[in-house]
């Protein structure tokens, strides 16, 4: 046992000189024990034992790991997404033009104040029903200026925008397919003090002070923040707020992620 345990260091040394018989008998032996450690390791690996790390290291891309990724990654043709509270639309993520939500109910009948009415998802209208009415009690007034859009009236407001300010729309308005208001969960906020307009005046309004510290209370969250149009697409909207309901609204108040980059990670892909 000794002298195999020395041999090791001996065989790297002396190798540099050219194998002897007696080397050549220990290197054979080497290769021999070498094979089984192979041998293990793929068992292991065929096995599903090994830490991810390590699976890597030994094995690049596995078909393994390829097809189990794939299986994750696509959901069967009849399986519908739409409906999950954090599905991620955005630029390269659309809604198809025939979704429609099915629970859409109107914002009056949860005393929600709006300008010419609007619908939102049952789940959404009622904890925006709440949130305004707490928002009162606070001193502070909201009103709803725009809620759930249609695919269609989404081609139309953004074909509006388009003939107005040309190319620069694009950042202005998602394209029919790539909006949240599609989804009947996103809302835009305004009220008296910012002239019942959806404009940037508003963010300097106590109002949306109230807004940037106690929507996540109620499931909302800010989706186009300040200064993130390289992630999101879209230039600042502070009216702009899309219901994800309160559990994620508070992983996301908590982390310094935007709405974007955490949908990206543990959001849903929308199949529809
Ligand atoms: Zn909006």
């Amino acid at each position: 046992m000794r002298g195999d345990f020395s041999g090791g260091e001996d065989l790297v040394s002396r190798s540099v000189l050219g194998p002897t018989k007696k080397h050549r008998r220990r290197g054979g032996r080497l290769v021999v024990i070498l094979a089984l450690v192979f041998l293990l390791g793929v068992g292991y690996s065929l096995l599903g034992l090994e830490e991810e790390g390590m699976a890597l290291a030994i094995w690049p891309s596995t078909p393994v790991a390829e097809s189990s990724k794939k299986q994750t990654q696509e959901p069967s043709d009849s399986a519908t997404t739409c409906d999950e509270m954090n599905v991620l639309v955005d630029r390269s993520h659309s809604l198809s033009s025939e979704y429609v939500p099915r629970d859409l109910v109107s914002l009056q009948d949860y005393g929600v104040p709006t300008l010419g009415g609007g619908v939102l998802r049952r789940e959404a209208a009622e904890h925006l029903g709440r949130l305004v009415e707490d928002a009162a009690e606070g001193g502070e007034e909201l009103v709803v200026a725009s809620a759930y859009r249609s695919y269609e009236e989404q081609q139309l407001s953004h074909e509006k925008l388009r003939s107005a300010f040309g190319a620069v729309a694009g950042t202005m308005s998602a394209t029919p397919g790539h909006s949240q208001h599609q989804l009947g969960t996103a809302v835009d906020f305004t009220h008296a003090a910012a002239g019942y307009q959806l404009w940037e005046p508003f963010a300097r309004t106590s109002a949306y002070r109230w807004l940037e510290d106690h929507a996540w209370e109620y499931g909302f969250v800010l989706a186009y923040p300040r200064g993130k149009k390289e992630q999101t697409g879209y230039q600042w909207e502070p009216w702009h707020y899309r219901y994800v309901g309160v559990e994620d609204a508070k992983r996301l108040e908590e982390s310094d992620l935007s709405l974007q980059a955490f949908l990206e990670r543990v959001g849903t892909m929308p199949h529809c």
